[in-house]
């Protein structure tokens, strides 16, 4: 095979994926695991057991390097991390040293929805345009940006936390410190706490939006209140950075019809009226995929 291959990592709380990776996008081979909740040292020889399964299966002697989406807002550029509220252990690690000395391979580490951001414009749903931003609704929520076709970092490796940006001053607090935090009203859990808040016996986002689908006011209530919220927040992103489009993945992505008119008519209404419709909002294409081909897209770019 002429193509060079990397190999790809997302790490997430919940789950550990590696994939062999091509540089047209090809994926050789995807391995996963629970991240558990071992160790630094057994979470990095986890992966690096995953990356040697991706050696085997892909057939690849030698891998040009290891890309790594990581749930934090700052990587260092020795490759040492802080703030993981989500993996605790490996706050402090350094993961280009801790991986790249397993594997043998040159290690390169990427925020994780700047990751999924890069992935869905390499190969995805904003694929052909120029400026793009992306935001991924989970449990919380994580954001990136494509400046000028490339991917935007900024100081610290922690640029785009949509999730973060304040909507409400003196409003619900959040993981980080401060109060009224776009993630605090438009992520899955922000939805359970709608619901638990409004009396509601629906655990789970999933368990609110069977409610809004089957009918019911209040829920239907919570997620037109969370649209609005996200076209809010999204209004602010429109008239900073003026992107083509936004990408919404996540989770809570899949209630996209009970959210959605109310997204789009706060987005109207509080962007620019130059680009209140120009900006194209659309659900992201490649799954769980996006982050780990986002990390070898950004890893071959570094070469
Ligand atoms: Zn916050």
């Amino acid at each position: 095979m002429n193509e060079k291959v990397a190999l790809a990592l997302d790490l997430g709380g919940t789950n550990v994926r590696v994939v062999a990776v091509t540089e047209s996008g090809k994926i050789l081979s995807r391995q996963h695991s629970p991240t558990g909740d071992s160790s630094s040292d057994g979470i990095y020889d986890e992966i690096a057991r995953l990356a040697e399964l991706c050696r085997v299966e892909a057939g690849v002697s030698e891998f040009v390097a290891f890309g790594a989406a990581v749930p934090t807002t700052t990587i260092g550029d020795d490759g040492v991390l802080a703030h993981l509220p989500n993996i605790p252990q490996l706050e402090g690690t350094n993961i280009k040293q801790e991986l790249g000395h397993r594997t043998n391979t040159q290690v390169v580490a990427v925020n994780d929805a700047s990751a999924a951001t890069l992935g869905e414009y390499w190969l995805g749903a904003s694929k052909g345009s120029k400026n793009a931003v992306g935001i991924t609704l989970g449990t919380g929520v994580g954001g990136g940006l494509i400046v000028d076709q490339r991917l935007y970092v900024g100081t610290g490796g922690g640029a785009g936390e949509i999730g973060h940006i304040r909507l409400v001053p003196g409003g619900r607090p959040c993981g980080c410190g401060g109060k009224g935090c776009l993630e605090q009203y438009c992520s899955a859990t922000a939805i359970t706490r709608s619901a638990r808040e409004g009396g509601m016996s629906a655990a789970t986002a999933e368990a609110v939006f069977e409610l809004a689908e089957s009918g019911d006011a209040a829920a239907r209530a919570i997620f037109s209140e969370m649209g609005s919220y996200l076209g809010l927040g999204l209004s602010i992103v429109n008239n900073l950075l003026s992107p083509d489009v936004i990408v919404i993945g996540g989770g809570v992505a899949s209630g996209w019809e009970q959210f959605f008119p109310a997204t789009m008519a706060s987005l109207y209404e509080n962007s620019l009226p130059d680009r209140r419709s120009r900006v194209k909002i659309v659900r992201a294409l490649l799954g769980d995929d996006a982050g780990v081909l986002g990390a070898a897209k950004y890893t071959f770019q570094q070469l």
